[in-house]
């Protein structure tokens, strides 16, 4: 990727009207554009950003037995009548409308009884379990507020994924399992050290579900943390009946401000029997599927990176999520350090560091400011003074100064 090419520019004012710090930062950035509340365009580079997520997802998902594939977005109204929330009055986020010949149609912005309906199609035997099927899926809600720039979008992004299984020992084995993939996520994504297993309301089966909770100033939720535990309680299930359940004390909580990047929920046996989804066991009597629904908020989790971790200065990326790992300032049109620049990109690019290289004709002080707005992890500088000193001048973005070092020592700081 070359800055010279890039058809976003960076810039310096605020966008009008937008009062969120993560969608202020990624349009000044060029990361996203801003069609109109809550709804965002990603441009090359933000949708960098948002496929690096996606693909840390998928491969936590794949590791624990997921399946991709991908749902329709239009949903028929009979799906959602037969659990009651086609209703308006039971669901008052759908996006609706109508066929040509007036049928009624729904913008999904879930795909539990979706995947249900499609999946009675495909299980009919205990032989057919477990699966368990995963998607990314833009996913339309009318959201009465969207204040929070990607952190709350009308049309975003989550990967939800649906377990079916035999009975409740297979059901709950991979519901931990869930969990335990969940956490490595938010580890690989830099925020796993902020990021609770709460217990909040939902859960059909076993009273609770489990959201994972980001601390942070910009996040719409309140939670209760007890830190020496490393779990935390939403604000809607705390009650002294369920405190006692936890074996956590109310004075031993501490309210925090959070984001919910990810909620899971264990549906046991009742979604399937309010579904009749059904399969014969191995004596030939039917049974119900164990059910479980698992998302995350792909764009809202970038939201919440974003705001985490940014400074005074612009963006900054953790390194499995950064749109290129190197930014590469050329200063000057020196033959010398233009050849010099040029085979420094082709060596990182071919040893696989993804680097976004800043070949334009501007001053060093614009390339430096873009760089840091723009929060790729390092910065590499090639001037006349480097190129005759047979260094590099290396910045990690939050360092303090830079380094001098050799292309080799520079290798080898990459892992490349
Ligand atoms: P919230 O309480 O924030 O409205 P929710 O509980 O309705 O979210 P779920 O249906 O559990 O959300 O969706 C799964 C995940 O999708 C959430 O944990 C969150 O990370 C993300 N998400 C939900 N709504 C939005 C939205 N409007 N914009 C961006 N991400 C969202
Ligand atoms: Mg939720």
């Amino acid at each position: 990727m070359k800055v010279s090419q890039l058809f976003t520019k960076t810039t310096k004012t605020l966008p009008a009207d937008e009062v969120s710090k993560n969608a202020q930062l990624l349009i000044q950035a060029g990361y996203v554009y801003k069609v109109m509340a809550g709804v965002y365009a990603y441009t090359p580079l933000g949708l960098k950003v948002v496929e690096n997520i996606k693909q840390i997802v998928r491969e936590e998902m794949n590791a624990i037995g997921g399946q991709e594939l991908i749902m329709s977005s239009l949903q028929k109204r009979s799906t959602w009548e037969e659990t009651g929330r086609w209703d308006d009055e039971v669901v008052d986020i759908w996006f609706k409308s109508k066929l040509k010949d007036g049928t009624d149609v729904g913008f999904g912005w879930s795909h539990e009884e979706a995947i249900i309906e499609m999946m009675k199609q495909y299980i009919s035997s205990y032989k057919d379990l477990p699966v368990y099927v995963y998607q990314f899926q833009t996913k339309l809600r009318n959201e009465l507020r969207a204040k929070s720039g990607i952190m709350r979008g009308r049309e975003f992004i989550m990967k939800d994924m649906y377990s079916m299984s035999l009975d409740a020992e297979q059901h709950d084995t991979f519901y931990d399992g869930c969990i335990d993939a969940y956490k490595r996520v938010y580890d690989r994504l830099g925020i796993g050290k902020d990021t609770y297993v709460t217990f909040a309301s939902g859960g059909a089966f076993t009273q609770f579900s489990h959201e994972f909770q980001t601390v942070c100033d910009a996040g719409e939720d309140i939670i209760y943390l007890h830190r020496e535990k490393n779990l935390a309680v939403n604000e809607e299930v705390l009650d002294d009946d369920n405190l006692a359940k936890l074996g956590i004390k109310r004075e031993e909580l501490e309210q925090v401000k959070s984001a919910e990047v990810g909620n899971i929920f264990n549906f046991g046996i009742q979604k399937s029997q309010d579904t009749k989804f059904e399969f014969t066991n191995e004596t030939g009597e039917r049974q119900n599927v164990y059910l479980g629904s698992y998302g995350i908020g792909i764009t809202r989790v970038m939201g919440v990176i974003v705001e985490k971790f940014a400074d005074e200065r612009g963006l900054v990326w953790p390194k499995e999520v950064a749109p290129a790992i190197v930014y590469l300032a050329r200063l000057g049109n020196a033959p010398e350090v233009v050849a010099a620049a040029d085979e420094l990109y082709k060596e990182l690019t071919e040893k696989n560091v993804t680097v976004l290289y800043d070949d334009r004709d501007v001053r060093p002080g614009e390339k430096f400011a873009d760089a840091d707005l723009i929060g790729i992890p390092y910065r590499v500088v090639i001037s006349d003074k480097t190129v005759q000193a047979g260094t590099l001048e290396v910045k990690a973005r939050t360092a303090e100064s830079a380094e001098h070092i050799s292309s080799t020592e520079l290798m080898q700081r990459l892992g490349a």
